[in-house]
């Protein structure tokens, strides 16, 4: 089917087009409505049907693909490769929901998972699914105060963790990092549930609280457990956006919506049919990792890879060996990690065949075009850039290969995903802009299915934070874009502040907070600065409470340690600027843009809006003398 009838008859019939999409999945009871408006910018998708993503995932292919491969836990870091089948898959979930029962989990408990990439974190996410309770996954990077603010929003009736991960060679013990978060938790759930995988040998137990996952999974040895069916619109899972207010937003999905679009997907965006492999190099503990680690490609019956480590390690034709080895089709990835790769000897690339590699999807972040083309050329195959929030839960633009490839434009992510009504809009008229004019990107409602339903218990910041900025109910990206003559959709950057460091999206407020908790700091201001391999680091400009003298130094150190404490070594600042002012707007408002042009060489732009030029000349000056950290 061309790509233009498909999307066309998704946007001027939804309900026919859904209705039969929703045929892709099982439905315990079908739906009795397809499409529920009577409350928007709430809507809910086939409405009274019944179903589970845990069975559409997992049980439904026992009839014909018991044996197939269905996930491939590979790590570069201890060397092991786990790999399940589908029936060795629905023996671990069950015994997993047996030992969530056990502890008490049920229908609509959170169970918050903080795991690396690692096999068990797909079983207990699908295990939570399968008992209707409500997984909220946390990036193993995190540290314990982040972890804190999810669990006391989260409210969960358990915490999975494990032992430790590790990263480029390097154990990184993750209780200690529980601990110092359940001590700092308003909430604390009555348990930790521990993966132990030997790697720390200094890990303790707190008597009582944890418990081990192995002794439980001994003692629920070969138990199944019965799936819960839900209806179409309860609460699957929660995922938090990074958050710019450092409170971030509990993002909630439902169930039989987002079943179906990752069935979609699977197929038509991503050209994978059951039995065939597809690789995605995220981490579970981001929207891609839950959506193409685990939900789509299982759903769509096909064999999912994951990978913990570095691109880089063992040796950087890891990824390339594993294209080979498992005869990957489809590879996902980020335009971060493939810039890492660029950094290696080409021969890497040469050593493996990959012949069954069809696509490489990016996304996440711009993809530069000598990236995109250095790939292009080396691997032989189309790179597919695709646009996507955590909030959207698959791509709202791409390309879609498993219909018809239309060309690629090297810098745009392609065109409108089905059910996607796309428009670029002024952003102070709220109309429609000319081809080719910057506005600001919105969806016209309603949303389609596998996008958000609202923000965890808080409604009214799903109201306010996404359909509120315009006329129309119109959902609010917060990106800038612009649209070609084709149709084809350019993103410019984002209309609020994040630095985005390695493909991680960190808050700007969040780092700053984080700063500003060191006793001596008054206010602190950070930007992200361009850097050529991580796309940004941080960096930090503060005021201190009192003119600190040759101690300053060793105050900026300590900044950068209350980062790391508090947000993880993923956000830590690369240059801390001890100031005697920072830039502010007349109404109070720091003014990170100007700081950031002047920490990037380039021309400040419009200070009218400035309050005090003194400001101007001190961040100058700073930057000309030099850092007190880092340089
Ligand atoms: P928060 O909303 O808490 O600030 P976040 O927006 O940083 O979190 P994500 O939902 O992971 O977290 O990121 C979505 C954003 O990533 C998009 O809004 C866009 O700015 C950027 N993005 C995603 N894909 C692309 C792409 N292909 N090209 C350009 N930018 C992209
Ligand atoms: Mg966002």
């Amino acid at each position: 089917m061309r790509y233009e009838d498909f999307y066309r008859q998704s946007i001027e019939q939804p309900e026919q087009f859904w209705a039969e999409q929703a045929r892709l999945i099982h439905w315990e009871t079908p739906p009795q409505q397809i499409l529920d408006q009577s409350r928007p910018p709430f809507r809910r998708w086939f409405v009274g049907g019944t179903t589970n993503l845990c069975y559409n995932a997992v049980d439904r292919h026992l009839a014909h693909r018991a044996e197939q491969l269905a996930l491939v836990a590979i790590s570069g870091e201890t060397g092991f490769t786990r790999e399940f089948t589908y029936r060795e898959l629905h023996r671990e979930v069950n015994v997993f929901a047996a030992v969530l029962q056990q502890l008490a989990v049920g229908k609509g408990d959170r169970v918050v998972i903080y795991l690396p990439n690692i096999a068990e974190a797909v079983f207990a996410m699908l295990a939570c699914a399968r008992i209707g309770a409500i997984h909220s996954v946390v990036f193993g990077g995190f540290a314990a105060h982040n972890l804190a603010l999810r669990i006391d929003d989260a409210q969960p009736k358990l915490l999975i963790a494990t032992d430790a991960g590790m990263r480029g060679g390097k154990v990184i013990s993750y209780k200690p990092l529980v601990d110092a978060a359940l001590a700092e938790s308003r909430s604390p759930p009555p348990h930790v549930l521990i993966v132990d995988r030997e790697l720390d040998p200094l890990m303790t137990h707190m008597a009582g609280r944890d418990l081990d996952y192995a002794s439980l999974r001994a003692q629920c040895r070969g138990a199944e457990v019965a799936v819960t069916w839900l209806e179409s619109n309860e609460p699957s899972y929660l995922l938090y956006t990074s958050g710019t207010t450092g409170n971030p937003k509990g993002i909630q999905r439902d169930v039989g919506g987002y079943a179906v679009a990752m069935a979609l997907s699977i197929r038509t965006v991503f050209d994978i049919a059951p039995g065939q492999v597809m690789f995605s190099t995220s981490d579970i503990g981001w929207q891609v990792g839950h959506s193409y680690n685990v939900y789509a490609p299982l759903i769509g019956g096909a064999t999912s890879l994951l990978y913990e480590g570095l691109p880089t390690r063992p040796d950087p034709g890891i990824w390339w060996e594993l294209c080979e080895k498992y005869g990957v089709r489809t590879m996902f990835s980020s335009p971060t990690a493939l810039r890492v790769l660029k950094k290696q000897d080409p021969a890497w690339l040469k050593k493996y065949d990959l012949s069954s590699l069809q696509w490489l999807f990016l996304a996440g972040e711009p993809l530069d075009e000598p990236t995109a083309r250095w790939i292009t050329e080396a691997i032989g195959v189309p790179v597919i850039d695709n646009y996507w929030q955590t909030e959207t839960g698959w791509p709202a633009i791409t390309l879609m290969p498993g219909l018809d490839l239309k060309s690629v434009k090297l810098g745009s992510p392609g065109l409108p995903a089905p059910g996607y009504k796309i428009k670029v809009i002024d952003e102070n008229s709220g109309e429609e802009v000319a081809p080719q004019q910057k506005g600001v990107l919105v969806f016209e409602p309603p949303l389609p299915p596998g996008c958000l339903t609202t923000v965890w218990r808080d409604d009214e910041r799903y109201v306010v934070s996404y359909f509120s900025s315009f006329k129309d109910l119109l959902y609010n990206s917060l990106d800038w874009a612009i649209r070609d003559e084709e149709g084809y959709i350019w993103i410019l950057g984002r209309t609020d502040d994040v630095i985005n460091v390695a493909g991680h999206r960190l808050g700007t407020r969040e780092i700053e907070e984080s700063v500003a908790t060191h006793p001596a700091v008054a206010e602190a201001a950070v930007v992200g600065v361009h850097d050529e391999l991580k796309g940004q680091l941080p960096i930090v400009f503060a005021t201190l409470k009192q003119d600190a003298g040759d101690g300053a130094a060793a105050i900026a150190l300590a900044m950068q340690q209350c980062v790391v404490n508090r947000l993880g070594a993923v956000a830590k600042p690369s240059r801390v600027y001890v100031v005697n002012a920072l830039p502010k707007t007349r109404s109070g408002k720091l003014l990170r843009r100007l700081l950031q042009a002047l920490a990037e060489q380039r021309d400040p732009g419009d200070l009218s809006v400035l309050d005090d030029p003194a400001a101007l000349e001190e961040i100058r000056r700073a930057l000309a003398r030099g850092p007190q950290l880092g340089g």
